[in-house]
């Protein structure tokens, strides 16, 4: 093992880089990243930094002598990665090959955009560092703002508009938001606390198309025919895995969106080669060996650094069975998540002034939580799932919760 090489310079390929020579792996590292910037945090692009008190700069998360000097990395920014030839192990960046003993994908995932939007001012995704300062230029002008979306970028843009008293509507195909990653039950809890908090939400209907005038975003139109009024347009319609430099590879990508497909260490379909983060689909032995691919920065940062543990001593490689986690920031409250929402049964708690609490039953054992503002409570859930617990003592919990709650 000389040479290691990570493609994506973001979470997952900077904790693979930290993790390996915390291994003790003193070979070389190669960090191949698409984007020019160093490695930097997503989180607060859609939260921070969009206020009008946040901070000035997005920073990254080392800076870039630590990865040169402290880490030895040598850094290929700006230059993405073309292809792979997993026989002759190489990556192609800029025409070039670089052999790899072992390899890190990371490449994340890209936004979906709409049609008809390209090369349109003043409508965004927001995925980079780029995207927020374009969208918070937007805000510091008082845009009128229309999300479309309404997944965890239309809730936290939505959120953000709002904090600065500008109007804003979120448009999203589904009667009920964030179904999919919370169910529905627990979805239509939380749009109330958009109406609360003045965000109009526009729920089962699509977008025909975008209004401009001399290239510039005026409006956006529903299906129904009715158009809303817009100088800044977010597109929060969810994501697709960057792996179109894999395409012929070898490397086994699903057949549903062309993510990569991992076994429990990590390991890909070929040889030396593994997977971490948004980009891939990971058997998870705690859900009976069930292809997850989870789009949360706790995973990333945990598949990282067993990935590069992985790759640079494959005989220690062991079964990752972790709790999905995730939070998520609306207005002044903060959603927590854990385990998975698909599920048998969802029951929806408590909703009262001292938050929400809704769990989700598979078979007999509880299998997800989310909580709203109950972020003493969230980890305890998450325990009980990691030991497989009964939902009846789940439920028992949250019972006496409330009563705590209450008293
Ligand atoms: P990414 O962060 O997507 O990084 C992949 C990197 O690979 C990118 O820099 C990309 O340019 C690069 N790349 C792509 N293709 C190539 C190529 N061919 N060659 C070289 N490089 C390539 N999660 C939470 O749990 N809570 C939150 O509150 C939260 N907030 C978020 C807010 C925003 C605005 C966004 C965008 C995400 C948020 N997330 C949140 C999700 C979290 O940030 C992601 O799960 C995490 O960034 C995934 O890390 P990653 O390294 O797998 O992929
Ligand atoms: P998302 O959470 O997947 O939500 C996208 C939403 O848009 C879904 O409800 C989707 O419905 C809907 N949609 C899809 N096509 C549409 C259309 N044409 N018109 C109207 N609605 C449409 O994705 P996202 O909000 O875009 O976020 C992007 C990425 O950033 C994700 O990886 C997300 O996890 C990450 N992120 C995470 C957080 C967090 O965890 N706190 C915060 C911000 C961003 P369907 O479900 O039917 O497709």
């Amino acid at each position: 093992m000389r040479r290691l090489v990570i493609v994506g310079a973001s979470l997952a390929g900077l904790r693979a880089v930290e993790s390996a020579r915390r291994n003790g792996f003193t070979g070389e590292i190669v960090l191949v990243g698409a984007e020019e910037h160093l490695p930097y945090d997503r989180p607060p692009l859609s939260k921070a930094f969009l206020r009008q008190d946040g901070p000035a700069h997005v920073v990254p998360f080392r800076p870039e002598r630590e990865l040169r000097e402290e880490l030895d990395v040598d850094l290929l920014l700006g230059a993405p990665a073309e292809g792979l030839d997993t026989t002759a192990r190489e990556v192609t960046v800029a025409g070039m090959g670089l052999p790899y003993d072992a390899l890190v994908i990371a490449t994340g995932a890209t936004p979906r955009s709409l049609a008809g939007t390209a090369g349109v001012a003043g409508v965004h995704a927001l995925r980079t560092k780029d995207d927020a300062v374009s969208i918070r230029n937007g805000l510091d002008a008082g845009a009128r703002t229309v999300v479309i979306g309404a997944g965890f970028i239309g809730s936290e843009v939505a959120s953000a508009a709002r904090g600065r008293g500008l109007p804003v509507t979120v448009v999203e195909a589904l009667d009920v938001p964030l179904s999919r990653a919370i169910g529905s039950e627990a979805g239509l809890a939380c749009a109330e606390l958009h109406r609360a908090n003045g965000t109009e939400l526009r729920l089962g209907t699509g977008v025909s198309g975008i209004e401009s005038t001399g290239s510039r975003v005026t409006g956006v139109r529903l299906d129904s025919g009715a158009a809303l009024p817009a100088d800044l347009v977010v597109l929060g319609i969810g994501v697709t895995p960057a792996t179109g430099w894999l395409e012929g590879s070898g490397v086994d990508l699903h057949e549903s969106d062309r993510g990569v497909v991992c076994d429990a260490t990590l390991a890909t379909s070929a040889p030396g080669v593994y997977a971490a983060g948004d980009v891939a689909h990971v058997a998870n032995p705690l859900f009976d060996g069930e292809l997850m691919r989870l789009e949360h920065w706790t995973n990333a940062a945990e598949q990282g650094a067993a990935a590069a543990r992985h790759a640079v001593d494959p005989a220690g490689a062991r079964a990752l069975a972790t709790v999905p986690y995730f939070w998520s920031d609306w207005y002044a409250h903060r959603l927590q998540f854990v385990g998975t929402a698909r599920a048998d049964e969802v029951a929806v708690l408590r909703r009262d002034d001292a938050g929400l609490v809704a769990l989700y039953r598979r078979g007999d054992r509880i299998a997800g939580a989310l909580t709203v503002d109950r972020p003493k409570e969230i980890m305890k859930y998450r325990k009980r799932i990691a030991d497989s617990g009964p939902w009846t003592e789940a439920l028992a919990f949250a019972d006496a919760g409330k009563a705590s709650a209450t008293a």
